[in-house]
């Protein structure tokens, strides 16, 4: 409700998923944060993340482990974001622990590391198969105890106020529809990624890159907008709705892709876009809308225990995981490209900053290694929370934001009429946001262009 949102905040947080919610706990308990989400409180992709977060387990697997993220990224990674993240994995796999989060156990009581396509070792720690939902519930409830933020659902953010390529708030709708600038010395993008503008994605409907339209709308600067990741195992259907994931640890655990005949056509743990390309032309050569994911030759574990979330899901729709084949085809999945950030989340916009699936930091280079998202999106909140409060310190910073304090009991017709936004351009929604959406496919369409690769409109 507008009447428990104030007009200042020291920084606004967009996106309660784990980006949102590592800054938050990341900023000193003097800052007033206010926490922003365009769905519910648990509508964000990082409660779907199924199979796991990748960490360093040992020194020794340094190098390996950079070199299976340099190579599912096509080697267009940026090499420093890679090695920020990898060195940073243990510290943030403690903090987590710290946070309550439970990763299973062997029997010996240590973790159990599992693997996933393209990983040359087990090194992914996970639960069950629920790990997001185990990390951010845990992350959010802690966010939730803090006195020092105003979190609000169902809260979009439509715009910010810019002035001089410098970030002095956002333009939130609140839930009575009322739109409301509001200031705030920092703001954080972590809005997820743009499965919302396609009709097959795994993500939430509500994801559909805002971020980045807003981005064209301000010249910010943009990165490889057309590196979409497409998940090559998705529970086939024929109803419009958001895509079931089957994480790639099914198939790191034994399962087989299947044609219609019942034979094994691709290496299952190939990189993602290189096993959905197989599994599509596999589909035009057999002349079907899928193929076929056999678990029932897992034999290490038991599928029921190993995955219980999957197995039940499937159950409901009559599928038995344990005799029956799952029909699978590749979705859209997941947005290497985003908004363009350093490495300490910056965006080129003065105090806005970015993190997340919405950013772009080049770790993933030009396609996703597995279960390294969730690993980067804290790693590298956390890096965004602490580079605010280092601005903060300077001398610089202090004087700058000293100007919107002019501005702080205006009222909100002045106020966007200052920043020179159009209220007639927030009338319809939905002509709105079908305007942002066209604006992110034309830019895609441009850089597939430019580059020569192809649009996944799948
Ligand atoms: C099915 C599935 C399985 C996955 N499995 C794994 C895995 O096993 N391992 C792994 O590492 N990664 C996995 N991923 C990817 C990973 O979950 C995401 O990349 C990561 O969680 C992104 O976190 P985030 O905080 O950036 O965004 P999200 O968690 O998606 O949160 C985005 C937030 O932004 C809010 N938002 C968006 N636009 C606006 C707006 N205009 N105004 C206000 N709020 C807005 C949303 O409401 C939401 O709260 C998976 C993804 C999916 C979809």
């Amino acid at each position: 409700m507008s009447a428990g949102i104030g007009r200042r905040y020291d920084v606004i947080i967009v996106g309660d998923g784990v980006a949102g919610c590592f800054t938050a706990l990341h900023l000193p308990r003097d800052y007033q944060i206010l926490m922003i989400t365009k769905g519910g409180l648990e509508e964000s992709d990082s409660f779907l993340a199924q199979g796991g977060i990748c960490v360093l387990k040992d020194d020794g697997d340094y190098d390996s482990y950079y070199e299976d993220t340099m190579k599912a990224g096509h080697y267009e990674n940026r090499a420093e974001s890679v090695d920020i993240m990898i060195r940073s994995s243990r510290n943030i796999i403690h903090e987590l622990i710290g946070y309550g989060v439970e990763f299973t156990k062997n029997a010996d009581g240590s973790y159990r590391f599992t693997r996933e396509g393209a990983h040359s070792t087990n090194r992914i720690m996970y639960h069950d198969d629920e790990t997001g939902k185990e990390i951010t519930s845990k992350l959010l409830r802690a966010v939730e105890n803090l006195h020092n933020v105003t979190l609000l659902t169902h809260t979009p953010m439509i715009d910010i106020l810019e002035r001089d390529n410098s970030c002095d708030g956002v333009l939130i709708e609140t839930q009575d529809g009322e739109r409301k600038p509001v200031f705030a010395n920092h703001v954080m993008w972590a809005c997820g990624g743009i499965g919302g503008i396609y009709e097959n994605s795994t993500n939430f409907p509500h994801l559909t890159g805002d971020a980045l339209g807003i981005s064209l709308r301000h010249g910010i600067k943009l990165d490889h907008v057309n590196y979409i990741q497409i998940h090559p195992t998705t529970l086939y259907s024929t109803k419009k709705e958001r895509r079931f994931l089957i994480s790639e640890s099914v198939r790191g655990e034994g399962a087989h892709l299947l044609d219609k005949n019942g034979n094994r056509f691709a290496d299952e743990l190939l990189p993602r876009d290189v096993l959905s390309q197989e599994i599509l032309k596999q589909m035009r050569i057999d002349g079907t809308k899928h193929v076929w994911l056999d678990m029932t030759c897992i034999t290490k574990v038991d599928i029921v225990k190993r995955f219980p979330h999957i197995f039940e899901h499937c159950m409901s729709l009559g599928i038995d995981a344990r005799k029956d084949w799952l029909p699978v085809v590749p979705a859209q999945h997941y947005f290497m490209g985003g908004v363009w950030v350093d490495q300490y989340s910056h965006t080129t916009m003065k105090h806005l900053y970015a993190a997340g699936e919405t950013a772009c930091n080049g770790v993933h280079g030009a396609n996703r290694l597995a279960s390294n998202s969730l690993l980067e999106s804290l790693v590298f909140a956390k890096r965004a929370a602490l580079n605010m409060v280092e601005r903060d310190a300077s001398d610089e910073m202090r004087g700058e934001r000293r100007f919107f304090n002019t501005l702080l009991d205006k009222d909100d017709t002045e106020i966007q009429r200052f920043y020179y936004l159009d209220p007639d351009d927030y009338v319809d929604m939905d002509k709105f946001e079908s305007g942002m959406k066209t604006a992110i496919w034309a830019e895609i369409d441009r850089e597939n262009k430019i580059t020569g690769r192809e649009v996944h409109n799948s």
